[in-house]
């Protein structure tokens, strides 16, 4: 059979995954890298990739079977999702939560005139927890769902924190507090506020002549990022920052605790542990471009989400196989 053609849009972090993640699946190859940056100064991991200007995608539509988009869900998703959804099958990360539902719009009305599949919010939040948010849900009606992150490395956080004045380099991490967690597994539905589900915590190197007490006071009362945690910030040196802070470890699970009868208490877990969050969220978006690729074939035209793919679809195994293997 034929591999599927794949094509990145944006190489990021994201970028660099697909490129890792399409080596690692027989039945797909590397069509293509497209970027905003000139080409030539990018370095594909694999020197015989090719590497274009990203208006090269307007003429290149024969070439790609499913583009992935891997620009930020900030600055260039919003723009990159309707645009290229009019000329390819597309799977992409967007994961602003409060405007999925606003971006799914914008991204379905091209792509359904271009009988074009367009998978949105794809990755692990959202996309795997929130499949297994709703599974949990529909499971155990009477129940309750709690989503922990971490331990990991928040990209978002962090960039509050290097803007703070007198900072000149910081990683900020997310930490589940383990009492919450523990009560949330023993089935008991807690209540927990915000402060009491996850800390949070800082590796800050000073500027010449940064006050310490000035920049931690200047951190941890910052409004919607650290006023309703507990923070604590650490100072450490620049060369500290760089050997032991680089790893964009992340990782989280999902619980859904319930009742089946007023005797029986049923608990749900679902957990990530991850090295390098880009690049599994790389290796998620690659194997729904299978399902995007079978999909578009089948006549699902359209945006569609993580909850309008069945899970076989993302096997590169037959529906044959899959009955016989892992039933
Ligand atoms: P990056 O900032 O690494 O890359 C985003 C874009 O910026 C790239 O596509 C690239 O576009 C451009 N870019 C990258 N490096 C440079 C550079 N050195 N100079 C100038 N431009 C550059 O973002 P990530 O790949 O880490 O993440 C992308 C998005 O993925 C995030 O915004 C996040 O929303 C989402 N995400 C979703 C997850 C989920 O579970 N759903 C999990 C993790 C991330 P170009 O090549 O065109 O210049």
């Amino acid at each position: 059979t034929e591999q599927i053609r794949i094509g990145i849009a944006g190489h990021g972090n994201l970028g660099r995954g697909v490129e890792a993640a399409v080596a690692r699946n027989p039945d797909m190859r590397l069509a293509g890298i497209y970027t905003r940056r000139p080409p030539e100064s990018l370095v594909p991991r694999d020197p015989a990739t090719p590497v274009h200007a990203m208006d090269g995608l307007a003429t290149h539509g024969d070439r790609i079977d499913v583009l992935i988009l891997c620009g930020g869900s900030k600055e260039d998703l919003p723009r990159q999702g309707p645009e290229l959804a009019a000329l390819f099958n597309t799977v992409d990360s967007f994961d602003t939560h409060a405007r999925i539902p606003e971006y799914f719009a914008a991204v379905d009305a091209p792509a359904r005139a271009a009988r074009r599949t367009a998978l949105v919010s794809a990755g692990w939040d959202p996309g795997l927890f929130s499949i297994n948010r709703v599974i949990g849900e529909a499971l155990l009606p009477d129940g309750a769902t709690y989503t922990f992150w971490g331990d990991g490395l928040s990209q978002g956080h962090s960039d509050a924190v290097r803007k703070v004045p007198g900072v000149a380099g910081a990683v900020q991490y997310t930490r589940p507090v383990k009492e919450a967690v523990d009560r949330v597994r023993s089935g008991t539905r807690p209540t927990l506020s915000t402060r009491e589900k996850h800390r949070r915590e800082c590796f800050v190197v000073l500027e010449d002549g940064a006050d310490p007490d000035q920049v931690r006071h200047a951190i941890v009362t910052m409004p919607h990022y650290f006023d309703a945690y507990d923070t604590t910030v650490k100072f450490v040196t620049a060369e500290e920052l760089a050997r032991d802070h680089h790893a964009m470890v992340h990782g989280g699970f999902v619980i859904r605790s319930g009742n089946t009868s007023d005797d029986n208490t049923q608990v749900i877990e679902y957990g990530l542990r991850l090295d390098s969050n880009p690049e599994f969220t790389s290796s998620v978006l690659v194997a729904y471009a299978r399902a995007v690729h079978r999909l578009n074939a089948a006549g699902r035209y359209g945006a569609i989400t993580v909850f309008d793919v069945a899970p076989g679809l993302l096997s590169p195994k037959s529906a044959a196989e899959l009955r016989a293997e892992q039933l």
